[in-house]
C-alpha cells in the first residue's frame, strides 16, 4: 500500500520501529528525562513532533533548545497544556493525571496515549529487542531492579537497569551497546499508559496505600464506582499481562498472588512466589539462615537449592531479604545460576538514604532512610529497629499513619514529627500511642531537621536509633528525598558526644 493511503490511526495499534513514523503526528505531553528521550527518538524516525510542557525554564528549557535544533516543536510555558494540538498519538509523562486537559481531550478523541515504556517498547521492535524483567509494587522496587542487575551483571549478561530507576527505558533502546536483558522499574503511572508489554518475568513486590492523590481522578479509574487505591491497584496489576515466563508475587500479600491469578499471561508462564518462610513448591524463601530456591530446579518436587546465606543481602533487614528473594527469582527465570545470585547480592551496595547509618554519638546510631516515603515503608524500617526515636512526616499523599503506628507503637521511644502533614502523624501517634513522648515542629524551612535531630538525640538512650523513616513525600519543605536525607545526616554528624 502506498504512502498516503493509510492514516496512522491505522497502523498504530500494531506499531513498531518499522512503521511510517513520517506520517505520524505525535505529541509528547512533558519535558522530563524520558518525554525528551521519546520526542529525539520519534524525530530520529521522521515522525512530526509538538512537545508541550506547562514549565519553561531549566532543565525544561535546555531540553527544549536541543527538541528545536533537531526539528521538533515546542509549546512551553504556563497554559500550554490547555489545548490538544492535532495529533495521532500522544506520550504522557508519568506525572500527568488522566483528567489534565490535554490527556482528557485525547482520550475523548479516541487518540491513543502511550507512556514512554510503551513507546520504548513499541520501537526496540524488531530489531532491537530485547528481554525485560520488570519489577513494580508500593516498595522495594529500586532496591530490587538493583538486585537483579547485579545478579545479572555477576553471571556475565550485559545488562542494563532501566526505567523508573533513573535511566528512561527509551535511552538504553536508542542506545548502541548491545544488551543482552533490561531490569526495569515500572511505576504504577507508567503501567497506566502501557498497552503491549509483555515481560520475560514480572514480580509486583507488594501492594499498600500509595499515590492516592494521583488516583482520586476518576479518569484514571478502571470502572465508574473504582475506589483510588482499588485504582492504584490495577494499574500495577497490567504488569503480570502477557507475562512470558514467570509471575513472581510476594506469599505474604494476597494481593499480588491475585493479580497473577487475574492476569491474562502467554502459555506456560509460571506462577512463582516468594517468602521469608519454608518455601513451598515453585517458590523462593528461607531455610535457617539460607535463600533457597525451590521453583527453577527440575527436583522441586521434594528438594531445594542454596541460592545465598542472609548475610548476603545488605544493609540486612526483612524487607530487604524480601527484594534479594524477588530479584532471585526474576534472575533465576533468565537462567542465573545459584553462584551468581549470592555473588550479586555481596556485590552490590544499596543507593544512599535507604536505611543507612549515617552517624554514631553517645552510644546512639542515627539512620537515614529518607527513601521511606509512604508508611508501608516506614513500617518496614521501624521494624528493622528495637528501640527508635522515630523522624516523621511530610506530604502523606492521602493515605493513614494508623496501621502503621498501632503496629509499631512497642519499638518507639519517642517520636518527632514535621512538615505540612505532621498532624496526619501525630493524630495517628496520639491515637495509638498514647504514652509515647512526641515533638511536633511548626517551622516549613530546611532548618527544622536540625531542630528534628537535636529533639531526638534528647529523647534516645544508648543502644537506641534515631531513624528518619518520614513515610511521606518530601517537596513540602525539601526538594526531594536526598535533600531531606543530607540534611539529616549533616545534623547527625554535627551533634557532639555528650
Ligand atoms: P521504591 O523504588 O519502590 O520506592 P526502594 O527500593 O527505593 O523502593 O526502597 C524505598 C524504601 O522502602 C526503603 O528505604 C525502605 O524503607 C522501604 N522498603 C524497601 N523494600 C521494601 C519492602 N520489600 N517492603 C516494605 N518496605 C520496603
Amino acid at each position: 500500500m502506498g504512502r498516503g493511503t493509510m492514516s496512522a490511526s491505522d497502523w498504530l495499534a500494531g506499531a513498531d520501529r518499522t512503521s511510517p513514523w513520517r506520517e505520524a503526528r505525535v505529541v509528547v505531553a512533558g519535558l522530563g528525562r524520558s518525554g525528551f528521550a521519546s520526542a529525539d527518538a520519534l524525530l530520529e524516525l521522521g515522525a512530526s513532533v509538538e512537545v508541550v510542557d506547562d514549565a519553561d525554564s531549566g532543565a525544561t528549557a535546555d531540553r527544549g533548545k536541543l527538541l528545536g535544533i533537531l526539528g521538533g516543536r515546542l509549546t512551553l510555558g504556563p497554559g500550554s497544556s490547555a489545548v490538544l494540538p492535532p495529533a495521532d498519538l500522544v506520550i504522557a509523562s508519568p506525572g500527568w493525571r488522566p483528567s489534565f486537559p490535554l490527556l482528557a481531550q485525547a482520550a475523548a478523541a479516541g487518540i491513543p496515549i502511550w507512556s514512554e515504556v510503551e513507546l520504548a517498547w513499541r520501537l526496540s521492535h524488531p530489531d532491537r529487542a530485547v528481554p525485560w524483567l520488570g519489577v513494580t509494587g508500593t516498595n522495594g522496587k529500586t532496591t530490587t531492579v538493583n538486585m537483579v542487575e547485579s545478579m545479572l551483571s555477576a553471571g556475565g549478561y550485559r545488562v542494563a537497569a532501566v526505567g523508573n530507576v533513573g535511566r528512561p527505558v527509551m535511552e538504553a533502546v536508542l542506545d548502541d551497546a548491545p544488551y543482552d536483558v533490561f531490569a526495569v522499574e515500572l511505576s504504577s503511572f507508567q503501567l497506566h499508559y502501557t498497552h503491549t508489554l509483555s515481560l520475560h518475568s514480572a514480580v509486583v513486590t507488594n501492594l499498600h496505600a500509595d499515590h492516592l492523590e494521583w488516583y482520586a481522578d476518576p479518569d484514571a479509574w478502571p470502572r465508574p464506582d473504582s475506589s483510588p487505591y482499588e485504582a492504584y491497584g490495577a494499574d500495577k496489576a497490567r504488569i503480570y499481562e502477557r507475562t512470558q515466563q514467570a509471575c513472581v508475587y510476594n506469599v505474604a500479600d494476597l494481593a499480588t498472588e491475585h493479580m497473577v491469578e487475574e492476569a491474562d499471561v502467554i502459555e506456560g508462564a509460571r506462577a512463582i512466589g516468594f517468602t521469608l518462610g519454608i518455601p513451598r513448591i515453585s517458590m523462593l524463601g528461607v531455610v535457617d539462615d539460607l535463600l533457597v530456591d525451590r521453583a527453577f530446579i527440575a527436583q522441586r518436587r521434594d528438594s531445594a537449592v542454596e541460592l545465598a546465606r542472609l548475610s548476603d543481602v545488605h544493609p540486612y533487614a526483612p524487607h530487604n531479604v524480601e527484594n534479594a528473594l524477588a530479584a532471585a527469582a526474576l534472575a533465576r527465570s533468565f537462567g542465573v545460576r545459584e553462584v551468581d545470585v549470592a555473588q550479586g547480592l555481596r556485590a552490590l551496595r544499596i543507593g544512599d538514604h535507604r536505611i543507612q547509618t549515617v552517624a554514631e554519638v553517645s552510644g546512639v546510631t542515627y539512620v537515614d532512610d529518607s527513601k521511606a516515603t509512604n508508611p508501608h515503608a516506614a513500617g518496614a524500617s521501624l521494624r528493622a529497629f528495637e528501640s527508635v526515636v522515630w523522624i516523621a512526616g511530610g506530604q502523606a499523599k492521602g493515605t493513614s499513619f494508623d496501621d502503621l503506628v498501632a503496629t509499631t507503637a512497642g519499638r518507639l521511644r519517642g517520636a518527632v514529627v514535621l512538615g505540612v502533614d505532621r498532624d496526619v502523624v501525630a493524630d495517628a501517634l496520639a491515637r495509638h500511642a498514647p504514652d509515647v513522648p512526641v515533638i511536633v515542629l511548626e517551622r516549613m524551612d530546611t532548618e527544622v531537621m536540625a531542630e528534628a535531630v537535636a529533639a531526638a538525640a534528647a529523647m534516645a538512650q544508648p543502644g537506641d536509633v534515631v531513624l528518619l523513616a518520614p513515610g511521606c513525600a518530601s517537596l513540602d519543605i525539601f526538594t526531594g528525598y536526598a535533600d531531606r536525607g543530607e540534611a539529616f545526616a549533616r545534623a547527625a554528624r554535627g551533634l557532639t558526644e555528650g
